[in-house]
């Protein structure tokens, strides 16, 4: 089956008891049992839940794999990998990460006794300097936040095998539309679903998708024991929102294109971070690994001015100034005094956030109207 005929039927059938199309919200938190230890498949809606079982079927076979779980959030959905972990356990992750995830391993899992490694992974050498026998879990995410590198996953996933350890990628910021990483040989793939999958910016929610029946086990058992899970009203507005994914997804990329294009040839931009650029420095690797180069886009101005880039994000008329990405509105955002501010100036700038960088999550709006409201901004 193809992409945009999975998005809309993996998983979705017609309601057993009335034909209904569209799968209910079954908002129940327990479930009849006929005998003891005798149900239909459902006996607590912690466990499971039959509009989430629809959406966790939908988002595995979007994903190529075998077993889907959803969770309260993105986060809650890592939380799930990093307790798959023992302490004494050491994890290799993407440098350039969503400040969320950088917060979760630092903040909550080191003090548990897990060591995290923070890696340029675009420099595939320097990988095997932070990689022991005590390494179980290499962390991807890619394109990254906000710079749009690219991480070569086929790569990883050889250095994860020889080093016994789990390759994850976070691949929130592409969805499977653009890239499965289960085939490119990672062990799970993680979404905050917060994002394009849900489309709408009216849900927040993680998943993590397996092919590994021991790996799905163990995600199972902590989705149960921990408790994060999605509730049957946000599992059906997912379910809703990914039956678009393909249509909006291919407008997001249409669109990124098109502003990318228009950012480049502006007289007060200095650089456009956008892997569908030949410049690219990881134009290749994009190409072979995703079959768009998304509706992601980052910029900064001539003269590296706090204050110009803080008039740009207050003169948008269009862009709405808020965290996130993915949603069917476009949107506007300044690392520096919103995501990344805890970082270094040295740190950051080491890694190209620098004071006027701007970065958008270019909507499904006409592309003409979105370019007419940066012209204005940026004058
Ligand atoms: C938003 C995001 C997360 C966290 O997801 P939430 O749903 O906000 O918890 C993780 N990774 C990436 C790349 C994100 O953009």
């Amino acid at each position: 089956m193809k992409f945009g005929t999975k998005a809309i039927h993996a998983g979705v059938e017609p309601d057993e008891a009335t034909g209904a199309i569209m799968t209910p919200i079954y908002q129940t938190s327990t479930y009849v049992q006929e005998a003891v230890g005798k149900n239909k498949g459902y006996a607590y809606s912690r466990t499971q839940n039959p509009t989430r079982h629809a959406l966790e079927k939908n988002l595995a076979a979007l994903e190529n794999g075998k077993h889907g779980a959803c969770f309260g959030s993105g986060l809650a959905a890592i939380d799930c990998v990093i307790k798959m972990l023992n302490t004494g356990d050491e994890v290799v992750s993407t440098g350039d990460l969503y400040g969320g995830t950088f917060r979760l391993f630092k903040t909550i899992f080191e003090k548990y006794g897990i060591k995290f490694h923070f890696v340029d992974m675009t420099e595939l050498s320097s990988i095997s300097e932070f990689i022991n026998d005590k390494t179980k879990l290499i962390w991807v995410e890619t394109p990254t936040n906000p710079m749009m590198s690219i991480i070569d996953i086929s790569a990883m996933a050889t250095i994860a095998k020889q080093a016994n350890a789990v390759l994850c990628v976070d691949n929130t910021f592409a969805t499977p539309y653009l890239q499965n990483p289960l085939d490119l040989g990672a062990d799970i793939v993680m979404h905050s679903v917060t994002k394009y999958l849900g489309g709408h910016s009216d849900v927040v929610m993680g998943a993590l998708v397996v092919n590994d029946d021991d790996i799905a086990k163990e995600m199972y058992r902590i989705q149960n024991s921990s408790g994060a899970v999605t509730a049957p009203m946000d599992s059906f507005l997912a379910l809703r929102g990914i039956k678009t994914l393909h249509l909006r997804m291919q407008r997001h990329c249409e669109n990124g294109e098109k502003v990318a294009r228009f950012l480049a040839n502006h007289s007060k931009v200095e650089n456009v971070y956008w892997p569908g650029f030949e410049d690219h420095p990881n134009h290749d690797i994009a190409k072979k690994q995703m079959r768009d180069f998304g509706g992601m886009i980052s910029f900064s101005l001539v003269g590296n001015k706090l204050e110009d880039a803080l008039d740009i994000v207050s003169n948008v008329k269009l862009f709405a100034l808020a965290e996130s990405l993915g949603g069917v509105e476009s949107l506007i955002g300044h690392p520096v005094t919103m995501t990344h501010g805890a970082i270094p100036k040295e740190e950051r700038e080491k890694t190209g956030v620098v004071d006027s960088l701007i970065r958008l999550s270019v909507g499904i709006e006409d592309a003409e109207d979105l370019i007419e409201d940066l012209k204005q901004a940026l004058s």
